[in-house]
């Protein structure tokens, strides 16, 4: 699929959400309901109007990252820990937002809880995707050590997705030739190689992820999450944003 290409109902696509993108500067609250509605209604729309199967891997870091932890002397896996259990609040958040709008969901989550929410388990995901569900993918991939970047990339290979969505929050729309708030000159590329990424240093995702990508040929859109209509843009395969691949 390349931005422009039709659409096509039913496509498998995994959309990696920052935590960040709950939050939002009018508030101190780590998650911000009003933002969180705001996401949400555009995801179930676009779940009525083009019927794809959506996987959402939620992050954790409006919440807490492992670095973080690891700064202030807490053993690092403990640290990596605390975020992904953080990362599972925001899918608790982000999923009573899309039911309530009358869009079936499923949290699954990589650390068992299963008074929470069910465990991961790849052929029960697929399912739901199947049956019209959002799956939203919570606790990373469960290992201390990663990030949930590179836990949507595994989980997007793992469930055979077309694409890896990743939406950022910071208000850049796209892959850059610079820092577009720090030089004036950068210009966004409509499509960029994996090699490019690595290469050039462009700092999209962690490297774990661009090179897990390129390895499973699994390719990237980055867009600006938080502009409007662009959840949509980007899940019809509009020309949106820029194509990694
Ligand atoms: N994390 C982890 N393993 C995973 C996914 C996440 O240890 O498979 C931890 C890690 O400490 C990370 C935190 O969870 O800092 C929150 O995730 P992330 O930073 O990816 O969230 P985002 O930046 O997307 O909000």
């Amino acid at each position: 699929m390349t931005p422009g290409e039709p659409v096509r109902r039913g496509r498998r696509l995994v959309l990696k959400m920052s935590g960040e993108a709950l939050a939002s500067s009018a508030s101190d609250e780590a998650i911000d309901a009003v933002v969180v509605e705001r996401l949400a209604g555009d995801i179930a729309a676009v779940c009525h109007e083009l019927e794809p199967e959506l996987a959402i891997m939620v992050g954790g870091g409006n919440i807490w990252r492992g670095t973080t932890g690891e700064g202030q002397g807490i053993d690092r896996a403990t640290s990596d820990t605390m975020g992904m259990l953080g990362t599972v609040i925001n899918a608790l958040a982000l999923q009573d937002a899309i039911e309530r709008l009358g869009q079936p969901t499923r949290v699954l989550t990589a650390i068992h809880m299963a008074e929470v929410a069910e465990p991961y388990i790849r052929r029960r995901a697929i399912r739901h995707l199947e049956k019209g569900r959002v799956v939203i993918f919570a606790a990373g991939m469960g290992n201390p050590y990663f990030t949930t970047d590179t836990s949507a990339a595994l989980r997007a290979a793992e469930i055979e997705a077309e694409m890896l969505l990743k939406g950022t929050h910071s208000g850049v729309d796209g892959v850059y030739s610079a820092d577009p708030k720090l030089d004036s000159t950068a210009v966004r590329f409509d499509e960029v190689t994996f090699m490019d990424v690595v290469n050039r240093d462009l700092r999209v995702m962690d490297l774990t992820a661009i090179t897990f990508c390129k390895d499973n040929k699994l390719p990237i859109l980055v867009f600006d999450l938080m502009a409007p209509g662009a959840v949509r843009r980007a899940l019809a395969g509009d020309e949106i944003g820029t194509l990694i691949r």
